[in-house]
């Protein structure tokens, strides 16, 4: 696309040459992006420093260390790993755009849909992707209590990039996409949307009156997941890595009813491992509120968990009334929480992808009915030609035992009934017989207008032929339409025999 560059002056006098066609795109990547910087004032901490997990598909954690050496040394081979990452965060990021939770929640979807969006290098979006989204969900984050994640998991084949994932020097990510609606914090007006920009005159990344400008991006098409070097997103790190070798394949196929969560390839058992955790869960915190419920209706809730609670919208009742002040049961309640929506998350993703595959199922089924139908009808067609080249073999030979005097026009339906129950076969053999004998008469009028006739020598035809001009009785032109037809069923039944 070409570049429509445009010049804009901001509400300090500071001129911006902008490319309008891209102004809708964001990348969380801090790279020559002028409005992206990491000398912002913000310094974000995780709450806790992880390592990346390596699991195999048995959720078994494995040393990546010796699986290197493994590959290198030919003794594994590693088809395919499963990287799942906290892709983007809900608050500001680096580059001057603040994500909102409920919109984030609504747009995870759009890695999925209305395909698997690729996991690429540096936004490169000519380049060869190195895997596939497989899952996507929003939910809490586990690096910051602050805000909330889209949680991706992608299936990973491209084989130089597996490695750079084992040993770690692929460790963070960052998304691409397109905001659909954009507002401006300083002023509050809305900048974008349905793809028509209108400046406000404050631009991200600068400062007015000593507020930084910041841009609230909502309804965001997400089009990656990059890896890349400085993310505009300090969270957006790789969590975990399930790797997926050629024996572990063998054995999951086998072994599918087994009991273990498994990595995204049993879809089945994924869920009912989900639900079953969802339902101890659920039991834990009823079950808590509960025991406690009776305890605490006589004592007053501590105020302690009221600041906590008033972040949690309409659970503060249970809460407040499970803890009774104790702070360890509170965290626990909290942790319970956290993966009761990370689990209803994960569930409501896995409920969609069923839903695609019933309807994939559906689509199947009626195109399944439909060959039937065509099935059903062709065999009908084959039936009736069947029966209807029966019929004129009957046909032709009731016209010559006719012309014969064999049969008269009072036993010529009786006639055609017994013929009609014969076997084709047996049919056939009489049709030739009668052939046969014509052969015999050459003075037979049957053959009189059979030009077509393929059994017949040329004497025969023209001595037939004299004889028709000479046989000039009503029957005989009665029979003249008829005789073509037997004519017909003549050439059918003689192509067969021959
Ligand atoms: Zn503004």
């Amino acid at each position: 696309m070409a570049n429509i560059l445009q010049e804009i002056t901001d509400a300090n006098g500071k001129s911006f040459s902008v490319d309008i066609s891209k102004i809708c795109d964001i990348n969380g990547d801090i790279g020559d992006n002028a409005s992206a910087s990491i000398t912002d004032n913000q310094r974000n901490r995780v709450t806790k420093l992880h390592d990346v997990e390596y699991v195999d598909q048995n959720g078994n954690a494995i040393d990546s260390t010796k699986l290197l050496n493994d590959m290198a040394s030919g003794k594994t081979h590693v088809s395919a790993i499963d990287v799942e990452m906290e892709a983007t965060h809900s608050g500001k990021n680096h580059n001057y755009c603040i994500y909102y939770e409920d919109s984030m929640e609504n747009d995870a979807e759009s890695f999925m849909n209305p395909f698997k969006k690729p996991m690429l290098k540096n936004h490169d979006s000519y380049s060869e992707p190195l895997g596939r989204i497989i899952q996507s969900w929003h939910g809490p984050s586990e690096l910051t209590d602050e805000r909330s994640a889209i949680h991706l998991k992608a299936r990973v084949t491209d084989q130089d990039a597996i490695p750079k994932f084992l040993d770690g020097r692929y460790g963070t990510v960052s998304i691409g996409g397109t905001m659909g609606t954009v507002t401006c914090n300083i002023c509050g007006k809305t900048i974008l949307k349905d793809g028509k920009f209108k400046f406000c005159g404050h631009w991200r990344g600068e400062s007015y009156k000593d507020q930084m400008c910041y841009w609230g991006a909502r309804d965001i098409e997400y089009h990656e997941v990059s890896t890349v070097n400085n993310p505009a997103d300090d969270f957006a790190q790789i969590m975990k890595v399930t790797v997926v070798t050629d024996s572990d394949d063998k054995k999951d196929s086998k072994d599918s009813k087994e009991d273990k969560p498994m990595a995204g390839t049993n879809t089945d058992s994924k869920a009912e491992d989900i639900k079953k955790n969802v339902c101890d869960m659920i039991d834990d915190i009823l079950g808590n509120k509960a025991a406690s419920a009776s305890d605490s209706s006589s004592k007053t809730p501590e105020g302690t968990q009221g600041e906590e609670d008033a972040n949690n919208g309409g659970n503060n009742d249970s809460t407040t009334q499970n803890d009774n002040g104790a702070t360890n049961d509170s965290t626990e309640v909290e942790q319970l929480k956290t993966q009761l929506a990370d689990a209803t998350a994960k569930n409501k993703s896995l409920e969609t992808e069923l839903s695609d595959k019933k309807t994939e199922l559906e689509k199947a089924q009626a195109d399944l009915k439909d060959a039937q139908t065509e099935a059903g009808e062709l065999k009908d067609k084959c039936l009736a030609l069947a029966s209807a080249n029966k019929e004129l073999v009957a046909d032709g030979i009731i016209a010559k035992e006719l012309a014969a005097g064999k049969t008269t026009d009072e036993t010529k339906d009786s006639r055609k009934e017994e013929l009609l129950a014969m076997s084709m076969k047996d049919l056939n053999k009489l049709s030739q017989e009668t052939a046969t004998e014509d052969n015999k008469q050459p003075r037979n009028p049957a053959h009189v207008t059979s030009p077509t006739l393929a059994n017949n020598d040329e004497g025969n035809n023209n001595d037939s032929n004299g004889s028709a001009d000479t046989n000039k009785t009503a029957t005989e032109d009665n029979n003249k339409a008829k005789k073509t037809v037997d004519d017909f069923a003549q050439d059918i039944v003689s192509k067969l025999v021959r």
